[in-house]
């Protein structure tokens, strides 16, 4: 037979309900159950649990199904809150214990290593006492359900406004500042953005809040140039939210999902807010990219320092820096630090971050980090450490190549993607890397699927 013609029958169709045992937990947080090896994914279901599951969706080689009844509960399993952080995807783990959010995210780093040759151990994922109300930032999209304006965050897959005022995960803080401003557009008769006709002025409601300094930001995102009422509404907000010491209005343009534009407008106060982490002070502009968990990125970078083992002797790169956070905490206990970081105002911040705590032994400058790498390379920069923070995607393998010429001798690997994270190491192993403590997860993301880790590459002898 050929088998170009073979035509494989899915043993499930749509609407057919079947009684399944989940077996595994995709690393996007969803149940998988087997009807003859044909993979069910399903949302809120845990590996063990038994159920009647209806199909919704049929495709070539899978399928997604939803939990009509649940005849055994796995152990893991705990009491949810609101259905709608888990719709939305704003917490798509709050159905499984802390314990194993946490043993679920070791396990994703330690299943993808041990598909390699790498023979390389990964350590029990460093939790928070306090697992919720951590974040420090929100974006929240604004728009017109049912004939009002309202807050809220997209249902998964699609563009459907679910409002919310308790996200669960945030500073109280801001769930309250979110409310308040989104009442005073209500009460302002400001048109929220329609994405289809691309019309309406307030596309998104930015809330940053620093964890120690208590300051408040909030951010306007426009489509529009002119945000119309803007004396009212910064009036009433200041009156409102004490804490509030910068109000500005980023302006986007763009028919894009991206949410920030390049612009800032400062509406009130100053353009940034600042922070404390690990004993400095940072300012953070609205564009500039921060941590996002304020206590589990303390313990994040204090261990990364403690794992290169500081002398005071050192040059370090810091890839990737942002606002200089990593830099500025490893310039006390080096020679020099490099940092470099593609945009240009987190940089500005960096430098301002570095006047401000006194420190001089920094360097940043704009760019990208595969680009400068090599450029320093050539210069004949001989870094002892570098650190990388990418983001998801990873390293290229340009800048591993211009990292490993330089010959330091470790390289602290910061990543949010377990995928790339392994891909990379076994780039640098090609180069003469190789990891010989355990990984270190550190929960940056409770109640999320997102896994944070440090890894240190040691180069051979
Ligand atoms: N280390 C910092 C930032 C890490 S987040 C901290 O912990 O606060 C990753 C950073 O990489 C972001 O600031 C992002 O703007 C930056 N970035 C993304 N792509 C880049 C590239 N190609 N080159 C340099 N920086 C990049």
């Amino acid at each position: 037979m050929n088998g170009e013609n073979m035509k494989i029958q899915a043993p499930v169709t749509k609407n057919e309900t079947v009684e399944v045992t989940i077996e595994d937990l995709t690393y996007q947080g969803m149940g998988v159950a087997k009807v003859e090896d044909f993979p069910i994914f399903i949302a809120e279901a845990l590996p063990g649990e038994q159920v009647i599951v209806k199909i919704t969706k049929v495709q070539k080689s899978f399928s997604f199904g939803r939990v009509e009844k649940w005849l055994t509960e796995s152990k893991d399993r705990v009491k949810t809150g609101d259905q709608k952080l888990t719709q939305t995807g704003i917490a798509p783990l709050q159905h499984l214990s802390y314990e194993a959010q946490l043993k679920f995210k070791h396990d994703q780093i330690q299943n993808l290593l041990n598909k390699t040759s790498l023979n390389i151990d990964v350590l029990p994922t460093i939790g928070m006492d306090n697992p919720t109300h951590y974040r420090n930032k929100a974006q929240v999209p604004v728009r017109m359900v049912k004939g009002q304006l309202q807050t809220g965050f997209y249902r998964q897959h699609s563009h459907e406004l679910v409002p919310i005022e308790d996200y669960y995960i945030q500073d109280p803080k801001i769930d309250e500042a979110i409310v308040v401003v989104r009442d005073l557009m209500r009460k302002y008769h400001i048109e929220p953005f329609n994405e289809i006709n691309h019309t309406g002025v307030v596309r998104n409601i930015m809330v940053r809040r620093g964890h120690y300094s208590n300051e408040m930001m909030i951010g306007f995102v426009t489509r529009t140039q002119k945000l119309p009422m803007a004396d009212e509404l910064v009036k009433e907000i200041t009156a409102q939210l004490p804490e509030v010491t910068s109000i500005v209005q980023n302006i986007n343009q763009a028919k894009t999902n991206v949410i920030m534009g390049k612009i800032n407008k400062v509406l009130f106060g100053k353009e940034t807010i600042s922070d404390d982490l690990l004993g400095l002070t940072f300012v953070i502009s609205p564009n500039s990219f921060y941590q996002v968990n304020p206590v589990q990125t303390e313990k994040l970078y204090k261990l990364a320092i403690e794992q290169v083992g500081l002398s005071g002797k050192e040059t370090v790169i810091d890839a990737y820096c942002g606002i200089g956070t990593i830099s500025l905490a490893m310039a006390e206990h080096a020679k020099s630090v490099y940092g470099v970081e593609i945009v240009a105002d987190a940089i500005e911040d960096a430098k301002v971050n570095a006047q401000k705590n006194h420190i001089n032994n920094v360097h940043f400058e704009v760019g990208k980090a595969e680009e400068k790498m090599g450029e320093w390379q050539e210069a004949g920069l001989e870094p002892d450490v570098i650190v990388v923070d990418p983001p998801r995607k990873g390293l290229t393998n340009s800048l591993i190549e211009s990292a490993a010429k330089m010959q330091p001798k470790k390289v602290v690997y910061v990543s949010c993607n377990p995928a790339t994270l392994v891909r990379d190491i076994e780039l640098f192993a090609e180069q003469g890397y190789t990891v010989k403590q355990p990984i270190q997860p550190v929960d940056q993301f409770p109640q999320t699927t997102h896994v944070e880790s440090v890894t240190v590459l040691e180069r051979k002898k």
